[in-house]
């Protein structure tokens, strides 16, 4: 038991975070404040959320005025922004039908329930098993740390869920084992985020797909991290000419305002009626009224050129350090979803940028991963080029 002293010098918050010794308190555009007043480039967009840099005009407007109205009211009546957020979300990809939740974890449950109600209750099988892949990253719920090929997530919180198998990712040989009498769905991310920024190979995609549709295997994407316009396009999987059955979204939907959803083609989403699945929060007047200022700013302006263009830039940018520090061994990724391989020193690299007064990521201790607003500029990028090549100078043996 913990005495009253040693409560007294704990945070009062659980430990579920190693926290950086910095606190923000405001931000604009690409860049945030500390309490100190002092200006830091975020290239982080509150990992792949705050995708229109931090408070958005167009959102906050949108906001302010649903503030002086109406921030919540059940499911159980029509909320006119969520319909309206559907049908945007339904013209701009390959699916049907919107569920709204409020976060990543909620969206792959849903999922989860969805390919299994759609197999046992519209096919009449009793299929049930997800197919996942190693080193990916689906949520921290029970059932989604179960679908999530990564031991270290799953420590500790004996028994998983049953009904997920892993099969090595991008590996086209190991597809054969793809097929079992239980599979009703597979789920992947188009590029693994925390597993280590490792894009899905265009070749393996479609033999994926072709094994899904010939085994009737719901074929679904995680595109919680990839959405949203982070590689160039909506959504990831449009550069891989498939079209899946069911989309996760969640991160960049809502610029920082909670908010997830899956987005299913036809009679897969049919297979939840009332009463199946729901959520309180989900959708809500708040919540949906970020997410269509967000995705309506995002496919109005020449947002998704600017990404395009500036990915291009990134890129050779970060080869030519690649180029002069041989600590580099590879850079990887799409889009502003970018991957810096630096085999034992992410971790370091991400501390000495915080001192630079940039803000960066690691995903595993091999990778530096740089996640820049969409609506980031050319001499934003030059900033943090300068501030890495600083770093890299100081990093013994790095040339
Ligand atoms: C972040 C993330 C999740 C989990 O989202 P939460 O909102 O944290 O629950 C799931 N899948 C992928 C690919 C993610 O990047």
């Amino acid at each position: 038991m913990l005495n009253s002293s040693t409560l007294s010098q704990i945070s009062p918050l659980m430990t579920t975070y190693n926290r950086f010794p910095v606190t923000l308190v405001k931000g604009k555009g690409s860049y945030v404040w500390d309490e100190e007043g002092n200006r830091y480039l975020d290239f982080t967009s509150g990992i792949a959320t705050c995708n229109l840099g931090h408070v958005p005009e167009p959102v906050k407007q949108k906001l302010e005025e649903q503030l002086q109205n109406l921030w919540h009211c059940s499911n159980l009546y029509n909320i006119p922004a969520q319909q309206e957020l559907a049908s945007v979300l339904v013209e701009n990809s390959c699916g049907d039908q919107v569920f709204f939740c409020n976060s990543g974890a909620e969206a792959n449950e849903a999922a989860i329930k969805l390919a299994r109600r759609y197999a046992q209750k519209i096919k009449g099988t009793n299929k049930f098993e997800i197919v996942t892949f190693q080193q990916s990253f689906h949520g921290r719920t029970l059932a989604t740390l179960s679908a999530t090929g990564q031991e270290k997530i799953q420590q500790g919180f004996f028994p998983l869920m049953p009904g997920f198998r892993y099969l090595p990712f991008n590996d086209v040989e190991a597809l054969k084992d793809l097929p079992s009498e239980e599979t009703c769905a597979v789920l992947l991310e188009m590029v693994q985020g925390e597993g280590g920024v490792i894009p899905a190979e265009s070749e393996w995609i479609q033999q994926l797909a072709k094994v899904c549709k010939e085994n009737n295997i719901l074929l679904m994407v995680d595109e919680i991290q990839t959405g949203m316009g982070r590689t160039g396009t909506l959504f990831a999987y449009e550069q891989y000419g498939i079209e899946p059955d069911v989309i996760s979204v969640a991160k960049g939907l809502g610029s920082g305002f909670p908010i997830g959803a899956i987005i299913a083609k036809g009679d897969v989403a049919q297979a939840f009626d009332p009463g199946s699945h729901g959520s309180t929060f989900g959708g809500n007047p708040l919540a949906v009224t970020a997410g269509l200022a967000t995705i309506q700013y995002t496919l109005s302006t020449n947002l998704l050129e600017n990404v395009k263009e500036l990915t291009e830039f990134l890129y050779t940018q970060l080869q030519a350090l690649k180029g002069k520090f041989s600590i580099i061994e590879d850079i990887r990724g799409k889009g502003l979803l970018i991957g810096m391989v630096v085999p034992g020193k992410a971790i370091e690299i991400v501390k000495k940028a915080i001192e630079q007064h940039v803000l960066i990521l690691t995903a595993g201790p091999d990778v530096v991963r740089i996640l820049p607003p969409l609506t980031v500029s050319k001499e934003e990028i030059l900033e943090l080029i300068v501030a890495l090549e600083e770093i890299f100078q100081g990093i013994k043996g790095s040339e």
